[in-house]
């Protein structure tokens, strides 16, 4: 048996793309790190084989934004404002953070989104309060095994806006130093803040490190109120749109700004569930897929929501769904015809997420050449029994829980139902340890109650 081989047999395969389409009962040969051969059924002999009898066996999922090293702080602005996060996270805890915080944080994160199927993340990381912090950052997110794109974002307190710092030079020598390569499992991106967080001297030099070290930017724009101060607009009358550049959100982009990022090849991250909590605004699903662009999903922050994609789907889903529905109650009419399919969420989290992020060569279906980043969701179960249409099982009913085993590039990170080849359990008490220390700086009270001032800008 070669063992660079692994044959994933016998599963309802969703490839995702659309020459293959969805394989019952198929096979799928895995080669070193890629997929070699999808079929119905694979003569193959000299392979581990893995068995998907009852699973479906999908792409990993896609996050095309979410900021990792907040997993210290899971939960703590649950019932928080959009400001009271900015006073609470950036103004009180975020300066508390050690290096040894963030590699806790960002390696409790990465695993958490690995385990539950969510196999690349673009990780926003901007509380880089030191070379130290960066160096850390990076290492927390190679520790495990998965699929990265690190954006090297600004320290705690360039975040509050407005500032004029531009973000570090650092960010060089973390390129020379950890990205050497572009095809390494981690690679390098800027996460940079834009003209609604940055002044518009320090956006500039932003923009040039970031064209410097030829590496994808993400920005956040169209958040609330901050975002209806035409922040696309700018960008493009200064030439700094382009195919590399990822915004998120969107929200309250003006009309026009749409098209300038249709025009300019632009990408888009939504995060539904941060959006509305904080007041963002409605998901900008249709006006992003009006003009052409394929929207990527993301968790953003588990400072308030759960990390897993699947919430995320559903709520996406049902916002489009609820919002067409409320417009034709309006007019006196009934839809004919949900706007969205559970197969369009569907490529949210896959596909239209690696194209996202750049990475729609690599990964984001199966199709042979193709990286193997592969999930396998159980079905052998009362929430997906009996199987009557497995896309939309995935998307409404499918949970982390479900998810039975987690391959990137080939190699296996969790299997039936467990973690491979890392302690949790020592994951969880590091990050708890973190999650002691950095309250413990900060002054605030554990278990809950810690409800900040809403922060006013200076
Ligand atoms: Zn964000």
């Amino acid at each position: 048996m070669r063992n660079d081989r692994k044959l994933i047999r016998g599963g309802h395969i969703l490839t995702l793309d659309p020459d293959i389409g969805e394989v019952a009962k198929g096979d799928l040969l895995i080669e070193g790190s890629r997929i070699v051969a999808v079929g119905p059924r694979l003569d193959v002999t000299d392979a581990e084989i893995v068995d998907a009898s009852g699973k479906i066996v999908m792409p990993g999922l896609v996050d095309t934004h979410r900021h990792v090293w907040q997993t210290v702080l899971r939960n703590i602005a649950a019932d928080w404002t959009l400001n009271q996060y900015f006073a609470g996270v950036r103004g009180v805890l975020g300066r508390h953070f050690s290096p040894d915080d963030i590699y806790a944080g960002n390696r409790a994160g990465a695993y958490e989104a690995l385990m539950s199927g969510v196999t690349t993340t673009l990780d926003w990381s901007h509380n880089m309060n030191s070379p130290a912090h960066a160096d850390m950052a990076v290492a927390g997110l190679k520790a495990t095994g998965g699929r990265f794109l690190m954006c090297y974002g600004n320290s705690n307190d360039e975040w509050l806006p407005v500032n004029g710092t531009p973000i570090s030079e650092d960010a060089r020598r973390v390129r020379l130093e950890h990205f050497s390569s572009d095809d390494q499992l981690v690679t390098m991106g800027m996460a940079l803040r834009g003209p609604q967080y940055a002044t518009p001297e320090a956006t500039l030099q932003d923009w040039a490190i970031a064209r410097d070290l030829d590496v994808p930017i993400t920005v956040h724009v169209g958040d609330g109120a901050w975002g209806k101060n035409r922040p696309v607009a700018w960008l493009k009358e200064r030439g700094l749109l382009g195919p590399r550049v990822i915004c998120a959100h969107c929200n309250s982009l003006a009309h026009d700004e749409f098209q300038m990022m249709a025009d300019c090849g632009c990408k888009a991250a939504m995060t539904p569930e941060i959006e509305m909590q904080m007041g963002h605004g409605w998901p900008a699903t249709t006006q992003l897929c009006k003009v052409g662009i394929r929207p990527g999903l993301g968790v953003d922050i588990v400072t308030s929501n759960g990390g897993n994609l699947f919430q995320t789907m559903r709520t996406v889903l049902l916002v489009e769904r609820a919002v067409a529905n409320e417009a034709a109650d309006r007019r006196g009419a009934i839809v004919e015809r949900l706007p969205i399919d559970t197969v369009d969420v569907l490529k949210m989290a896959t596909i239209y997420g690696a194209e996202t992020l750049g990475m729609e060569s690599r990964i984001g279906t199966l199709t042979p050449g193709k990286e193997a980043d592969i999930i396998l969701i159980d079905t052998d179960n009362l929430e997906m029994s009996p199987m009557n249409n497995p896309v939309g099982a995935v998307v409404l009913a499918a949970h982390p829980g479900l998810v039975d085993s987690v391959f990137v590039g080939g190699r296996a990170l969790k299997r039936h139902g467990k973690p491979v080849g890392f302690d949790q359990a020592a994951v969880i008490r590091e990050v708890d340890a973190a999650r002691d220390r950095v309250l413990q700086k900060a002054g605030v009270e554990p278990g809950g109650r810690f409800m900040p001032d809403n922060y006013v800008a200076a």
